[in-house]
């Protein structure tokens, strides 16, 4: 699993943290980086990505493939 983060798109809102801390940070500019897209299940990962209000968490899968949106 892969996951690329649409800064334009981020709104700092901070779910995906709060979610999955071990995969998702924010940065001093409140906007989300990843830290290890597979420090938690796939699922929780994906539930991240579903829970981002503004859409900004792309899920991708081991070949580069977008699985989410
Ligand atoms: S949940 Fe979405 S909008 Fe909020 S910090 Fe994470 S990526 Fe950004």
């Amino acid at each position: 699993m892969q996951l690329r983060i649409l800064l334009n798109e981020c709104c700092g809102h901070g779910t995906c943290v709060e979610i999955a801390p071990d995969v998702f940070a924010l940065d001093a500019k409140n906007r989300a980086f990843v830290l290890d897209a597979d420090a938690d299940l796939p699922e929780k990962v994906m539930e991240a990505a579903e829970s981002c209000p503004c859409s900004a968490i792309v899920v991708m899968n081991d070949d580069g493939e977008d699985i989410f949106p």
